[in-house]
């Protein structure tokens, strides 16, 4: 069997879906947000993250293709398409057996924890690189699954649904959720990571603590957008209370291992840990008393009330 473009489309017209409820439009949602990452740039190789720009963008195809009331669970597609064949899951490390059997993964913190990507055939990857196949494909997939939106496709291939998100979020220096709205889990997930991408452009890519910056290739980076108050208890997402960290005083921050005082000065608490005398990096408590890196713009320094809260819970003083 030949895999080239008429292979796929009829993979594409026939996906497997659940019928129990009327037509779940899942996956035929989800691989129309495929091709508009793929036409947007976002899909240099064949890795398919289930990223905050992803969940995303099948949300806005979601709220416009979908008239059923399905729920928009980006999950599901993500896992269930393995049974298509020809998109299959790289799994995480000591996810593998699991992966392999084909255990059931139904969230999106739980498939996030136990892969690492999806990827596609090859040869399907290939064909995604022509512009041409990819309009093929998506012809194909709303004819099959929503054959009254022919006319709105271009349009949302346009937009940007996450870089909207972090427009909106910018114009109102972030957001503060209900317990309400956290029950959606993949807007959260979306907005959440807009939030995280913004602190570090807020910060211009640099570590507050030890002003590391190192910028990958993609959307990868060295600095986190850290929550100064918790998310799970404070569902905070302004802008002030975050700020830009490395993985290691990201996860040195959310243990106390320092704090920030008002003066946005670091104070390192004794006892917390021990660490080898610095050759020719500095070690972490060489930092002590130094302040932190800050933004250009004022209005988005760290709220002073929460890095207090911060110091508090940790007993920092
Ligand atoms: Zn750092």
């Amino acid at each position: 069997m030949v895999k080239d473009l008429t292979y796929y489309a009829k993979k594409f017209a026939n996906l497997r879906v659940d019928r129990a409820r009327g037509t779940a439009p899942h996956k035929p949602i989800l691989l129309l947000t495929v091709l508009d990452l793929f036409e947007k740039g976002y899909i240099g190789r064949n890795e398919i993250y289930l990223s905050p720009e992803l969940t995303a963008n099948f949300l806005k195809f979601w709220h416009q293709f979908v008239a059923s009331d399905h729920h928009s669970n980006i999950a599901l597609p993500f896992f269930h398409l393995t049974g298509d064949k020809f998109w299959h899951l790289m799994p995480n490390p000591g996810f593998e057996a699991a992966i392999q059997a084909k255990v059931k993964i139904r969230t999106l913190p739980a498939l996030r924890s136990a892969v690492k990507y999806a990827y596609l055939d090859a040869e399907l990857f290939a064909l995604l690189q022509a512009p041409q196949s990819r309009t093929e494909l998506t012809t194909i997939l709303i004819q099959a699954w929503f054959p009254d939106k022919g006319g709105e496709i271009a349009e949302s291939f346009k937009y940007d649904e996450f870089e909207a998100i972090q427009q909106s979020l910018f114009d109102s220096g972030g957001a503060v959720y209900s317990v309400e709205e956290l029950k959606d889990e993949d807007r959260i997930f979306a907005r959440n990571g807009a939030f995280r991408r913004t602190i570090v452009k807020i910060y211009n890519h640099r570590c507050a603590f030890c002003r590391v910056r190192v910028i990958g290739q993609g959307n990868l980076d060295l600095v986190d957008g850290a929550h100064i108050k918790p998310f799970s208890t404070f569902r905070n997402d302004l802008f002030v209370n975050g700020l830009s960290l490395c993985k290691n005083h990201h996860w040195a921050f959310d243990r106390g291992w320092f704090g920030v005082n008002e003066n946005y000065h670091i104070l390192i608490p004794g006892g917390r840990f021990t660490e080898e005398e610095a050759i020719k990096s500095r070690g972490m408590k060489d930092f002590d008393k130094e302040t932190i890196a800050l933004p250009n713009n004022t209005d988005y320094y760290p709220d002073k009330e929460a890095l207090k809260w911060h110091m508090e819970y940790w007993k920092i003083s």
